[in-house]
């Protein structure tokens, strides 16, 4: 391996100076460091396919009227996050193809495999990312995991390896298509810089300027939408007012962390974007697996202390609502599932949802299995599932009558099913 003489190290640490010179002076003079492209360039954009860069995709076209490019890196395609996402990703691009025809381009897909990632990890909650040495201190208080400290993402190191991947794909673009592109955006929202340390200013900056000297070329600029100096600065909270104003409606982007089909509701990602609808007071149209852990977070003393009151007053209602529902289950009973109800199942899951209400429940294994004999004979009788359930899990009558009318009571009161004598 070649080492650097001192002579070029010398020329590489001046460089440096250099650049640093001219931004300090121009940052002096109150200029901008840079500004975002001329109207009809082109940016690539790095794209999850959720909230933040699903918007800012329409708002770097609507806004700026550029050329936007986005490119999507997977760790695993086949993951039901990645799945998800990519669904989001083409539904939206479908969407701004045909509403901006002008500056709408496909997304770019790669594959990327990590060593190691924390989201990937089983014992996540062990290993917090918010529980590393290389944490610093952070005054913005982090609602999610109530510190006031940093994190490092789920791959702490993919900011690095995704701007070469944006230069890779900008080489791309200008060799085989002839398009020039020197701009990659992050997806990187004001608020992301409380508590992720790979989204504050400094750390783009730096990353750009790690690609300038790795590149030598002074062109490239990475930046995402937490840069006040140049205007592009933007909240969660800005951007769906933004949507609204575009008629584009959020409501199926994926910006769920965890490796589910549908938002789970309960990681950082989707307590951010709960928060961001509720401090907007406009309806969050998302389906949250779980949304409970926060609902009553955002509450103060005497909300806390109404929803206590009504959920006890909903309880009771509901074991009368049951009560009387077993009495009308007789051995005879038909049971029947309602229309506009649908079934999915991926490898270990089973789920059901309603459409009427946008309600989704997930059934365990032997509930699937109930269900999966009302779909198959279209009627059923009570009795009839509790013979099944009964020889199936070798389980006494009794027992077996029980579950099968406490299941049966359960999803009719949720207005999954419905009886005929
Ligand atoms: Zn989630």
């Amino acid at each position: 391996m070649k080492l650097h003489t001192i002579n070029e190290e010398h020329f590489i640490i001046e460089r440096i100076n250099e650049f640093i010179r001219k931004q300090y002076s121009q940052l002096r003079n109150r200029k901008e460091i840079f500004k975002l492209p001329n109207k009809d360039s082109s940016v690539i954009l790095l794209v999850s396919g959720g909230l933040d860069s699903i918007l800012l995709w329409a708002y770097l076209i609507l806004k700026y009227k550029l050329h936007v490019y986005p490119l999507y890196i997977a760790s695993n395609l086949q993951s039901k996050q990645s799945i998800a996402q990519l669904e989001s990703l083409f539904f939206y691009s479908d969407i701004y193809n045909k509403k901006y025809p002008k500056y709408h381009h496909d997304p770019y897909i790669v594959q990327h495999n990590w060593l190691f990632s924390f989201s990937n990890f089983k014992k996540r909650d062990k290993y917090s990312t918010h529980d590393l040495p290389l944490l610093v201190n952070n005054i913005s208080h982090d609602d999610y995991y109530n510190s006031y400290a940093l994190g490092v993402s789920g791959t702490p190191s993919r900011w690095f390896v995704y701007s070469y991947y944006g230069y890779e794909y900008a080489l791309k673009l200008r060799y085989l298509s002839h398009i020039t592109v020197n701009d990659i955006i992050f997806g990187v929202l004001a608020e992301d810089q409380e508590f992720l340390s790979e989204s504050s200013l400094a750390t783009l900056k730096s990353i750009n300027l790690s690609l300038c000297l790795t590149l030598q070329d002074f062109k490239w600029r990475v930046y995402g939408a937490n840069d006040k100096s140049i205007d592009f600065y933007l909240s969660k909270k800005d951007l769906l007012l933004f949507a609204r104003s575009a008629s584009i409606n959020a409501k199926y982007t994926r910006s769920c962390g965890n490796n589910t089909s549908i938002h789970c509701g309960e990681c950082p990602s989707c307590y951010a974007r709960i928060k961001a609808y509720q401090t907007l007071k406009i309806p969050d149209p998302t389906i949250y697996l779980n949304k409970e852990k926060f609902r009553t977070n955002i509450s103060q003393k005497f909300k806390t202390i109404i929803l206590q009151y009504l959920r006890y007053t909903l309880s009771s209602l509901a074991k009368i609502k049951t009560f009387i529902m077993s009495k009308k289950i007789q051995s005879n009973t038909l049971i029947m599932i309602k229309s506009n109800i649908y079934a999915y199942e991926t490898n270990k899951e089973f789920y059901i949802y309603n459409k009427n209400k946008g309600y989704i429940e997930e059934l365990n294994e032997s509930g699937s299995y109930l269900w999966k004999l009302i779909q198959e004979n279209k009627k059923i009788s009570m009795v009839e599932l509790s013979n099944k359930l009964n020889k199936k899990y070798n389980i006494s009558s009794k027992q077996s009558q029980q579950d099968t009318v406490a299941f049966l009571v359960n999803y009719a009161n949720l207005g999954y099913l419905q009886f005929e004598k």
